[in-house]
């Protein structure tokens, strides 16, 4: 397992069963725009009907956790032209009120956790564990982007003309900014996106993954009801043509981006078309894909290898684009350390996430399960590679795996990175040996994928670790740890190469690229 349960049964019941009244409500997503919920749309005079969607747990598709209408690419015009018409409005708000705002949605989220974490559960099959994490993160970016509003708006940087002139600098919002966001952290990315762009005094159109719709919806609700003006957040839930209608708009200042790699480029591309037409190139933040390395020289501790490498690896069912995906492990001490993951693997518990003992939850959705899958099963035919372990679903629970989209926890021994072909995003654990004196090459074929995301480095000396550091090209290095879950404010968050661009969500540099700092020189 994961280690200690933190869920001691006397405490956790009231908890319990405060989020317990909230898993068999029917919940409801729409577009929001200007305020409102949208249902219909116009063309040509003529009045048609947003289709609902229904929304299934992933864990058991006999629960329906309620419906969706998506927008389509005419409402997210709609979207963009009302943000835009917004932005003097918001940008003249004083800082101080933006933040007290965004404190406020800190705290009701905090008061409505337990709706929060039924719909963690319910919509994106998130286990209890990471049900909790997931509001705290979220509460977290609230808080600290508030922080950051407030400290920018005092740097002043001053400066004199030869003439003795005063001249300086001050950071002004920009504009409208697009938020896409993941469905793999539904509350924490998506409101992390949202509010560092509205502290920034920016107004947002916020596009969510379509498979996490209603939690989105769930936690507008509550940003309006701390206070975010209606004209400031647009709410555009879609599938399809919907996010590229967002990003070809010509009248955005930026897109704040956390998904695929693929999808990074294409918005990109939408970019540089744009700026071709309106002269400016906007803002773009994108934190994408990962191919991540641990790498474990011989005198790193096994049990804490193995303890830091499942977790990293099959926490929140792999679906982190921080998770490990490859465990490097110094030839030497492989055969242990291969023993005690199997051992380790063996105890963890996969099935309804409901329950407080479950480690793993479903993935996602049936194309993310017939993926994985369907990569396992190229392993398993692929003559360099091996199948090391693979952990059934757990006895007590009670979904079946062929109603729902569970993928089982599966650790696979490969000669080489290039076997794996790509990320695979789930909870599929790759195995590499190497030599000692393999060391240097081994750190180039890990930067050679392209991805840059996170490394983690098991070893107790010091030399090594610090020459691994220097060698490798990623955003977030773990030393004898995890190497998941960064914390706001703590490991601010972001990669580099094919895993993303701009600053680390969390850190001190991410409100103020959603500002512009503007020089004032004064001749009087
Ligand atoms: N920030 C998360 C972590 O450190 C990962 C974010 C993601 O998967 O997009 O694990």
């Amino acid at each position: 397992s994961f280690g200690p349960n933190i869920f001691v049964e006397s405490q956790w019941l009231p908890f319990k069963a405060a989020i317990d009244s909230h898993l068999n409500k029917k919940w409801s997503a729409t577009p929001i725009i200007n305020g409102q919920a949208i249902n219909e749309y116009e063309v040509d005079g003529v009045t048609h009907q947003l289709d609902a969607q229904p929304v299934l747990a992933p864990w058991n598709h006999d629960v329906s956790a309620g419906e969706v209408k998506y927008a389509n690419a005419e409402l997210a015009r709609q979207a963009i032209d009302v943000a835009v018409a917004g932005q003097s409005m918001w940008q003249n708000v004083a800082v101080t009120k933006r933040a007290a705002i965004l404190r406020k949605i800190a705290e009701l989220f905090e008061e409505n956790y337990a709706e929060l974490m039924a719909l963690c559960q319910v919509e994106a099959g998130k286990t209890m564990q990471d049900s909790i994490d997931e509001i705290k993160e979220a509460v977290d970016f609230c808080r600290f982007y508030a922080d950051e509003a407030e400290r920018l708006d005092d740097v002043v940087h001053e400066f004199t003309d030869l003439s003795g002139k005063p001249s300086r600098q001050v950071y002004k919002p920009r504009g409208t900014f697009v938020c896409i966001s993941p469905w793999n952290f539904p509350l924490a990315i998506y409101t992390g996106q949202i509010v560092a762009a509205l502290a920034a005094g920016n107004t947002v159109v916020a596009k969510p993954a379509e498979q996490t719709s209603l939690i989105a919806h769930f936690a507008a609700q509550l940003m309006y009801q701390a206070g975010v003006p209606a004209e400031a957040l647009q709410l555009v839930t879609g599938a399809g043509d919907v996010g590229g209608a967002l990003t070809a708009a010509d009248n955005i200042a930026g897109v704040i981006f956390t998904g695929s790699t693929q999808t990074a480029q294409r918005i990109n591309q939408s970019l540089n078309d744009h700026a071709q037409a309106s002269g400016e190139l906007p803002v773009f933040i994108a934190e994408t894909g990962g191919q991540n390395a641990m790498i474990v020289d011989s005198t790193a501790l096994p049990e804490q290898v193995v303890r830091d490498a499942v977790l990293s690896a099959f926490g929140s069912a792999g679906q982190r684009c921080s998770a490990c995906r490859i465990l490097c492990v110094q030839d030497e001490m492989a055969d242990d350390l291969i023993e005690l993951l199997q051992g380790n693997m063996a105890e963890l518990s996969v099935g309804n996430p409901l329950y407080a003992a479950t480690d793993v939850g479903p993935v996602i959705d049936a194309d993310a399960k017939n993926g994985l899958e369907a990569h396992i099963a190229r392993m398993d035919a692929e003559p360099t590679a091996t199948i090391l372990a693979q952990t059934p679903m757990s006895s007590s629970s009670v979904v079946s795996q062929e109603n729902s989209t569970f993928v089982l926890p599966t650790a696979i021994e490969v000669s080489s990175i290039d076997v794996i072909g790509g990320e695979h995003f789930g909870p599929i654990l790759h195995v590499l040996r190497y030599q000692a004196r393999d060391l240097n090459k081994l750190i180039d074929a890990i930067n050679n994928t392209g991805f840059g995301l996170t490394m983690g480095i098991h070893s107790r000396i010091e030399k090594t670790v610090e020459h691994i550091e220097r060698r490798a090209f990623v955003g977030n290095t773990y030393i004898n740890r995890n190497q998941i879950g960064a914390v706001v404010n703590v490991q601010p968050f972001g990669g580099c190469g094919l895993s993303g661009t701009g600053p680390k969500a969390g850190g001190p540099h991410y409100v103020a690229r959603l500002m512009q700092l503007s020089s004032e020189s004064n001749g009087s």
